[in-house]
């Protein structure tokens, strides 16, 4: 079991990142704390400094700016699911929040965590994939922006460098008449990981239909179908072929695990189900805008 050397909780950002920097420190973040304490319970390691994320206010708050809306990391799952602007501009993101585990755990997680987890069937990130999000990411040197969908660089693994933290996603606001949905399939209704995680976004632009597909449990990271985003692009209207033509194409470009949760071949099928049934709603949903 790894020790915890001690837990230190600073309130001022420029300190956090100095701490982080210190070579001499093997340090670890904690926001919430539903995935860190967990492992440092059941992994051995090396003597570490926790260091807590939340005494920085900042890193709390959600703030609407001119082009986009900004969620500080440590923003809990339970503030995202309450939040009016995201109800009202980004509610796929609050689909995916309220799925994660029970009402305990979301109430002390926060969506910065549930991203640097990293974690393949993480709830929160094909939302955030499909509403296009950036990871803002800070360090003592300076600050660097990076989309989402190059964030991730295997189970656990981000680009984050030593020193690095995650300061926020940022979400630029959606196209008129954007619609998008997540869909969580678990073979338990809640506490229990996603065995597919599918989230889609479809609007409407001068050159025909558009979409974003997140994918999450079937690869080693959370992933977009970008071929399957390719077949609707520029189409005029959503019906149930162009949709499974996509959700074929979606299934055909994923290499899922077999694990305790669910076999390949069934991720597959229900990839190619799940991703058939949203388009259809969502092209529905898209055609009604249109016509009122
Ligand atoms: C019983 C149980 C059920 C669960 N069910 C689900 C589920 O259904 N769906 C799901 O998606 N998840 C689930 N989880 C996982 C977990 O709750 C989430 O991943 C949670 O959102 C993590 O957030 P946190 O604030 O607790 O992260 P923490 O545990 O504090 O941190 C997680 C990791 O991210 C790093 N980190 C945190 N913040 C930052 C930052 N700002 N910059 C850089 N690194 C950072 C930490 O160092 C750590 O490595 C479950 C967990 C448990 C224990």
């Amino acid at each position: 079991m790894a020790s915890i050397k001690e837990v230190v909780r600073p309130t001022d950002l420029q300190d956090l990142l100095s701490i982080i920097a210190d070579r001499e420190v093997e340090s670890r973040l904690v926001a919430g704390g539903t995935d860190l304490l967990l492992k440092y319970r059941t992994q051995p390691g090396p003597e570490i400094s926790i260091v807590d994320i939340t005494g920085i206010t900042e890193l709390g708050e959600i703030i609407e700016e001119s082009d986009g809306l900004r969620i500080g990391a440590a923003v809990r799952l339970v503030d995202i699911i309450a939040s009016d602007v995201v109800a009202e501009r980004f509610p796929v993101l609050a689909e995916g929040a309220v799925v994660v585990a029970g009402p305990q755990i979301r109430n002390m997680a926060t969506v910065g965590g549930n991203v640097c987890n990293a974690s393949p069937s993480a709830d929160t990130i094909p939302p955030l994939l499909v509403l296009r999000a950036e990871a803002q990411i800070v360090s003592a040197s300076g600050r660097r922006s990076v989309p989402l969908d190059r964030f991730f660089l295997g189970p656990g693994k981000t680009i984050l460098d030593r020193g690095e933290m995650l300061e926020a996603l940022w979400i630029p606001w959606p196209t008129t008449g954007a619609v998008a949905s997540y869909t969580k399939l678990s073979p338990r209704r809640a506490m229990d990981l996603a065995v597919v995680g599918v989230a889609v976004a479809l609007w409407n632009n001068s050159g025909g239909l558009d979409a974003r597909i997140g994918l999450g449990a079937v690869a080693p990271t959370p992933i977009r179908a970008m071929a399957a985003e390719e077949v609707i692009k520029g189409s005029v209207k959503m019906d149930s072929s162009l949709a499974t033509e996509a959700a074929q194409m979606a299934a055909a470009g994923i290499s899922p695990i077999s694990d305790v949760r669910g076999g390949a071949d069934y991720r597959k099928k229900m990839v190619e189900r799940l991703v058939t049934r949203l388009l259809v709603d969502l092209g529905e949903r898209v055609g009604e805008q249109q016509e009122a």
